[in-house]
């Protein structure tokens, strides 16, 4: 069970007033708040063990360094990854597809190939490799989903063909909330040999990760959106797909020798750290998960959810609203329309009670597309969320519409 008081004292920002309101946080799926405990060890790393890794052999530096590799130990077992060299830490979401679209793009992928991506993908997951296939002279395609912003699977098997090459997929929709069914888009894309890339940065802090068990060749997140701070991110590889794939950029730590005649580049998962990592940010995950972790994944999964269904039964009932897309599988995210009032308007009277959303494209400009809207009005929710604050985004939606009427 969830101790929601001894919760929300972790969080000294949702003691924020707004306009004189008491804040009203729901906009975690853009980013989370940081409870005390990863704020005050990210002043304790840098007043007790503060300095560069894999450099110095002196105290600090080899400590630092320990604290470094416990945090990829940490994510390792947090994801459930076969080994901890298979853990490369990024500076988010973006930075890890960019590093796979680079590297595997450069191995992997020719003239003609085709890349998957379903099209209510966020800009991260489409980008990178549309920037990769004008490289390549490859193909890009989209994955339909349907009404309910769920893929339509048998559309999914008959764009697969041996010319596919990788399928990049988010577990869950940041602009629907649909959790897909990875396993089973994992499952069909592995009988034409494509490797698939899932984006987590949605579902990471949601439900527990098993990167064996979904069979995923990379999995990718963000640490801002599970409690640690900004500019540290993991890219999960399939350790066999990672030594085949080239550097993604050169530079100090990613090399065991070098000389102009040759440079050697370091095994997993250096060779893949160019520069001084965020070792910083490293630490603040190794907290961030440790905290979750004493929590519950499963506790915090199962209040989500109790705090979500509570939403849609209360949103529901307001006239004009309109949910975009009912999915079977929703994790962490409403999205809805306000008939005849614009979003950002919406937003911006209910950012004046204090409560914050998001409005918007939510970075999913083909996914509006596909709905035919312009953008839409996006709730998010942290298991520090309560009903009470979903009451407070209900009386607000209702004063919006009383104020167009
Ligand atoms: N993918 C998804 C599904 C997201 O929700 C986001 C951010 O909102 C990203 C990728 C990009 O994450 P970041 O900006 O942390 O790199």
């Amino acid at each position: 069970m969830i101790d929601i008081n001894k919760i929300r004292n972790d969080f000294p920002i949702l003691n924020t007033k707004v306009y004189g309101r008491q804040l009203v946080y729901l906009d975690n799926g853009a980013t989370s708040q940081k409870p005390l405990q990863v704020i005050s060890s990210v002043a304790e790393f840098y007043s007790t063990i503060n300095s560069n890794i894999h450099r110095g052999v002196h105290y600090l530096s080899s400590k630092a360094t320990e604290e470094y590799e416990k945090s990829r130990e940490k994510v390792k077992t947090f994801i459930n990854a076969k080994s901890s060299a298979e853990v490369i830490f990024t500076k988010g979401t973006t930075d890890s597809i960019n590093l796979v679209a680079f590297s595997f793009g450069e191995k992997f992928i020719s003239e003609g190939d085709e890349i998957l991506v379903c099209e209510t993908e966020h800009h991260s997951n489409i980008v990178p490799w549309q920037m990769l296939c004008e490289r390549k002279r490859a193909k890009l395609i989209k994955i339909p989903v349907d009404n309910n912003t769920e893929i339509i699977m048998e559309e999914y098997e008959k764009l697969l063909s041996s010319k596919t090459k990788l399928v990049a997929v988010a577990q869950v929709s940041n602009a629907f909330g649909t959790i897909h069914s990875t396993e089973k888009i994992i499952e069909k894309a592995h009988k034409f040999g494509a490797k698939v890339l899932i984006d987590g940065a949605q579902s990471i802090q949601h439900f527990s990760t098993d990167v064996q068990k979904l069979d995923c060749d990379f999995y990718v997140f963000s640490g801002h959106k599970i409690y640690a701070e900004t500019g540290i991110g993991v890219l999960f590889g399939k350790g066999e797909l990672l030594s085949q794939m080239p550097p993604y950029q050169g530079g100090g730590d990613m090399i065991n020798s070098v000389s102009f005649e040759k440079t050697e580049y370091a095994e997993l998962p250096l060779k893949f750290e160019a520069g001084t990592s965020n070792y910083v940010g490293a630490y603040s995950l190794l907290k961030a998960i440790e905290y979750l972790e004493n929590i519950g994944l499963k506790e915090i999964a199962e209040y989500e959810t109790e705090l979500k269904n509570y939403a849609f039964e209360k949103l529901s009932t307001i006239p004009g609203l309109e949910i975009i897309g009912n999915p079977k599988n929703n994790s962490g995210v409403i999205s809805f329309t306000l008939k005849d009032i614009h979003f950002y308007d919406a937003g911006m009277i209910l950012d004046k009670m204090g409560i914050a959303v998001r409005t918007g494209t939510h970075c999913a400009e083909p996914a509006m597309k596909r709905f035919n809207i312009l953008g839409t009005i996006r709730v998010s929710f942290s298991f520090y969320n309560t009903k009470e604050e979903i009451d407070i985004l209900y009386n607000g939606l209702l004063k919006v519409k009383q104020m167009f009427e």
